[in-house]
């Protein structure tokens, strides 16, 4: 058992229209009772953003982040939005090198740094994804590309990061495949990460939470939420429908 309590959270990817959103959340918190032992996040698509939060105006409880963001604050980047724009339209978090943006988009490591350094400067909480390939796991190479992902999204901030940051662990090779990692798969790179943190930046940054993402569903959060140092989940596929995710929602550790 963690001590904080469990962050359970939703990806929805690039699916879900403005009135689409509204029809979730209206079945999601008609099925999912505001707790205070937990914390549910979503991150929906920019274009449906406003949708989501005019949906959750009586849920305080529910907070709302971006999938992306661009680390200039204005300015000619089409197609982009910038942390303080979507800070302005009501988003608390935003994601940070979801392996999405990093293996689609090819967005580098030191991308996903001036993204994360842009995200704090703006009061956003930056959610940083990190995951191997299976490839990179094959060959042996977790620990190096954790902490190498790990030190680059770190590179451009300073101070006590413990108010600032979440990190979501997101093996590539489990994302949308229904291949999950085991809950000791979780623990391993989940320790990995936590030393990485208390090494580079004190004791302190035990606090920073750590979410496992990877084909989570109804079925194998609870195991997942009892590995040591996995403090949430971040969910894509099973995000999408509200009573599949209400029990994620609901999940407790074994
Ligand atoms: C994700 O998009 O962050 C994710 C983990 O997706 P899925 O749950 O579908 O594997």
């Amino acid at each position: 058992m963690n001590p904080q309590t469990p962050i359970l959270a939703g990806n929805w990817k690039m699916n879900k229209t403005p009135a689409e959103a509204a029809a979730f959340f209206a079945a999601f918190c008609a099925a999912h009772a505001a707790r205070t032992d937990r914390s549910i996040w979503f991150f929906p698509p920019a274009i449906s953003f406003a949708s989501a939060r005019e949906a959750l105006r009586d849920r305080p409880d529910i907070l709302l982040g971006v999938q992306n963001i661009h680390w200039e604050r204005a300015g000619a980047f089409t197609g982009e939005t910038s942390a303080p724009m979507a800070a302005a339209a009501g988003a608390r978090l935003a994601l940070v090198g979801h392996s999405e943006r990093r293996h689609v988009f090819g967005e580098t490591d030191a991308e996903t740094g001036r993204k994360v350094a842009a995200a704090v400067a703006a009061q956003l909480l930056a959610v940083l994804c990190v995951g191997e390939t299976l490839e990179q796991r094959r060959a042996g190479g977790l620990a190096d590309v954790l902490e190498r992902q790990l030190d680059a999204g770190l590179a451009d901030i300073a101070g006590d990061l413990t108010p600032s940051l979440v990190l979501a662990y997101e093996p590539v090779w489990a994302i949308g495949t229904g291949v999950t990692a085991t809950p000791a798969d979780a623990a391993e790179a989940h320790e990995l990460l936590h030393d990485r943190m208390v090494r580079r930046f004190g004791d302190a940054s035990s606090a920073v939470p750590i979410l496992y993402g990877g084909s989570v569903n109804p079925d194998n959060a609870p195991a997942l939420l009892s590995a040591r140092h996995v403090d949430g989940l971040l969910v894509g596929g099973a995000s999408l429908d509200p009573a599949v995710f209400a029990r994620i929602a609901a999940a407790s550790p074994d």
